[in-house]
């Protein structure tokens, strides 16, 4: 295997941007991207992974743009129809995204595993880039709040990360193995990119899977971060209820501390330059950057200069 590859740690919202960026600057099949699944969640008795579908359908070109998530177009007539028969319907999912839920549980009854299912997923819609699960075990995240314990999904989406964090659990990484050729992608990358993630439930996750951070520490001169928090605040999403509840300053030195045995490179937004001497007394290359991606233009511009960073 040509070691041209880029290998990428990504979640969801904040990694789709950053990748719909990458794909029009790198040729897509370059890339790797290693997702989270430990938002994985069955529902209605269909396996979904919201992160891994999240990048599907931007790498596909068939993302809802405005939500983030999804697909364009939507219908909600099922989740309609399915209200009669069951007593929630917290989880939006449209009639053309349950096509693929469909589809990816048919798949684990007929005995593929997630990396299969993804890669044909991949390959019916198009996509040219290697998207890889980062585990073929089952890993869930829970939540604690004051009044109850819940999956990762019901915290974001049904309660919209109101409730302050007590505890994160999550469920099944001690014993998960990643996925079996994250290990040798890492040593052979040409560089690593850690997206603009949820640093606690999305890149976490991934790295704490058994030997993920071990072998990233050994290659960390080539491993380059980007802060998903901008002026001590998230673009979206609960990462500063995560990070507050784990302890850790809810900035872009707090994401660069939480990453600093692994990477060698991190990009922080312009807004934070006051940052970058504090990061860079922690051994860290430090960047600053307009890092908000709110057009196209501005995804391609932030890919295109983290690819030119020189590891
Ligand atoms: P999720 O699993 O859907 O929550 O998505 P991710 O884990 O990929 O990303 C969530 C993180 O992405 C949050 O901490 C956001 O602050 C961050 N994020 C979202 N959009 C942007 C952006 O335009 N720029 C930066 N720097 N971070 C972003």
């Amino acid at each position: 295997m040509s070691n041209n590859y880029y290998l990428i740690l990504a979640g969801g919202v904040g990694a789709a941007k950053f990748i719909e960026g990458l794909a029009n600057v790198v040729d897509p099949s370059l890339l790797k991207i290693v997702i989270n699944t430990g938002d994985d969640i069955e529902l209605y008795g269909l396996k979904i992974c919201p992160d891994i579908d999240i990048i599907t359908y931007t790498l596909a070109n068939i993302i809802d743009k405005q939500k983030g998530w999804g697909v364009q177009d939507e219908s909600f007539n099922c989740l309609n129809a399915l209200t009669k028969f069951y007593d929630f319907k917290w989880f939006n999912l449209g009639d053309k995204d349950l096509a693929t839920h469909i589809f990816r549980t048919d798949l684990f009854k007929k005995g593929y595993n997630k990396t299969e299912i993804t890669s044909i997923i991949c390959k019916r819609l198009g996509i040219k880039s290697q998207l890889i699960p980062m585990s073929n075990d089952d890993v869930q995240t829970f939540i604690r709040t004051k009044t109850e314990t819940m999956h990762f999904e019901k915290y974001y989406i049904k309660y919209q990360c109101e409730p302050d964090v007590l505890e994160i659990s999550i469920h099944g990484i001690d014993k998960a193995k990643p996925e079996k050729h994250i290990i040798e992608y890492i040593k052979g990358a040409k560089k690593i990119i850690i997206c603009p993630s949820n640093p606690i439930v999305s890149i976490g996750t991934i790295l704490g899977l058994y030997g993920i951070k071990n072998a990233l520490k050994k290659v960390k001169h080539k491993v380059i971060g980007i802060s998903p928090i901008i002026e001590g605040a998230t673009v979206k999403g609960p990462a500063d209820k995560l990070m507050k509840c784990l302890g850790l300053e809810v900035s872009c030195i707090g994401v660069a501390n939480y990453y600093k045995e692994i990477l060698s490179h991190f990009v922080i937004d312009n807004r934070d330059g006051e940052s970058k001497p504090e990061i860079e007394d922690l051994g860290i290359h430090t960047y600053c950057y307009d890092t908000l991606m709110d057009s196209i233009e501005k995804k391609k511009a932030l890919a295109q200069f983290v690819i030119n960073i020189e590891v």
